[in-house]
């Protein structure tokens, strides 16, 4: 049966090319009848933290890989003992041997530039000790050649790979070696993960052979890119998923532009249900080159997913924005000061407006803050010569409105306008700016309608003071 793992290093916050590796492990599993392993990678004592393994179950558990639904998760750490042995029975049938070399001893050797281990201990015949590392002793001749879904059959030259370390001077496993004696004891039988392993993968496939397992099938998909074709960085770039959740973004919507990096379903479609990409999606069809991470394109995607939502479902999705729960910044006003009926009477209208879910704030914060957040620049834009006699006008014919309601607001001031020669735009302006504190927003009327009769008026009033 086929086996995949994925084996984040909780070392950071979760990275979006990660969460693309881990979906196409999902899917690949799913499409084969196998099974999805978790395993976190959490050997670098010096990186690691807890809290970064509770974030990767959870970013995972959003983008739909929830837990209970895989096998694991495993730890790395929790097979010390195994990766132990495998380096002293690699030592034991002599294919490991010891070394006391420091790198300027070895640099000394063979030149100023240090290329690689020049092999000198390899007949020396040490044993172990304090200070010794225990490296692998590749083979002189022969290829070593990856079968990999992706790539064909990338070959490597024996001789051009150097005798590796493979357990440190303090007898501690290195990570390349604990990597394949977990694949080896969770019996993985394809290993798909990011193209910045493959140099590594020759080493890891020797290392295999000798300990006698068939290696597994690789698959390494492409790195992933900014706009100026660099890989995605932690310093520059926005990598955590996290990060686009709390902004706002869509789990679905992700998850589809995730999928893309690299692959697209047929019919020239861009979004389609999840249901299609896993039905449709093929390892063996994913492009090996670099695949751009294209943010603007993300976003515009997101607000795609977020106008083809039901309304209830929208408002559902938008609470902890207006509510400021889980790791969202709270929003401008009070608690008390929230409003779900408003909020409901106006949403259909937001649904349309935004691309992400954090946006939902600024087009609202009018409808529950005592007094508006006035952008200045707007309101020094908008108020000129004329302004405060227009909206003047205004209150006059609002006031004598009976029903507060947005066609009748509508055409009273669309009247008022007329009265002085000024198209609707230019009237709305000043109330806009009054009543929001932007010049940018809902469409007017039904704002001013759900905002009721006293708030629209003083508002209208102390921006005549
Ligand atoms: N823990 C490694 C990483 O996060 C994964 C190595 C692998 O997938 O083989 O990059």
């Amino acid at each position: 049966t086929v086996r995949v793992r994925f084996a984040p290093s909780p070392t950071g916050m979760f990275h979006v090319g990660g969460a693309r590796s881990a979906l196409q492990n999902w899917i690949y599993a799913r499409q084969q009848g196998g099974v999805f392993v978790l395993r976190v990678e959490d050997t670098d004592a010096a990186r690691n933290r807890p809290e970064w393994t509770e974030g990767i179950l959870s970013a995972l558990e959003w983008i739909g890989i929830e837990r209970g639904s895989y096998e694991g998760p495993y730890f790395q750490s929790a097979n010390a003992e195994q990766h132990r042995a495998a380096a002293e029975k690699l030592y034991g049938v002599g294919r490991a041997y010891y070394c006391d070399c420091t790198r300027e001893m070895v640099q000394a050797r063979t030149g100023s530039q240090y290329q690689g281990y020049d092999g000198f201990c390899r007949d020396r015949n040490l044993g172990p000790g304090e200070g010794r590392a225990l490296r692998f002793r590749t083979p002189d001749e022969g290829e070593t050649v990856v079968v990999d879904l992706i790539r064909g059959e990338p070959t490597f030259e024996n001789r051009l790979i150097e005798d590796f370390v493979i357990a440190r001077g303090d007898g501690s496993p290195v990570f390349l070696l604990a990597n394949v004696v977990d694949d080896m004891i969770m019996e993985i039988s394809h290993v798909i993960r990011a193209e910045e392993h493959l140099p590594n993968t020759p080493k890891q496939q020797l290392l295999w052979e000798a300990l006698g397992v068939k290696p597994p099938v690789w698959a390494h998909v492409p790195v992933v890119v900014n706009e100026k074709r660099q890989k995605l960085s932690k310093r520059r770039d926005k990598v955590a998923l996290e990060a686009y959740k709390d902004e706002g973004y869509l789990a679905s919507a992700m998850r589809n532009y995730l999928m893309l990096l690299g692959w697209a379903p047929s019919g020239d479609r861009e979004i389609v249900p999840w249901s299609v990409i896993e039905s449709e999606f093929r390892l063996d069809e994913v492009n090996p080159s670099p695949a751009f991470f294209d943010e603007k394109k993300l976003r515009a995607f997101n607000g795609e997913y977020i106008r083809a939502l039901p309304v209830a479902e929208f408002i559902a999705l938008c609470q902890p924005w207006l509510t400021g729960t889980e790791t969202i910044t709270p929003p401008p006003w009070q608690p008390e000061e929230f409003d779900p009926a408003a909020f409901a009477a106006v949403a259909e209208l937001a649904q349309t407006r935004i691309a992400v879910l954090s946006e939902i704030v600024p087009n609202v914060d009018f409808l529950f803050l005592a007094t508006p957040l006035i952008d200045e620049a707007a309101w020094a834009k908008t108020m000129k010569e004329g302004s405060a006699e227009l909206l003047d006008a205004a209150i006059a014919a609002f006031e004598t409105l009976e029903t507060w309601e947005t066609d009748p607001l509508k055409a009273t001031l669309e009247q008022v306008g007329t009265e002085r020669g000024l198209k609707l735009g230019k009237t709305q302006a000043p109330v806009r700016v009054a009543v929001t504190g932007r010049t940018v927003g809902l469409p007017l009327f039904e704002s001013l309608a759900v905002l009721g009769r006293e708030r629209t008026l003083s508002r209208m009033r102390a921006a005549r003071v």
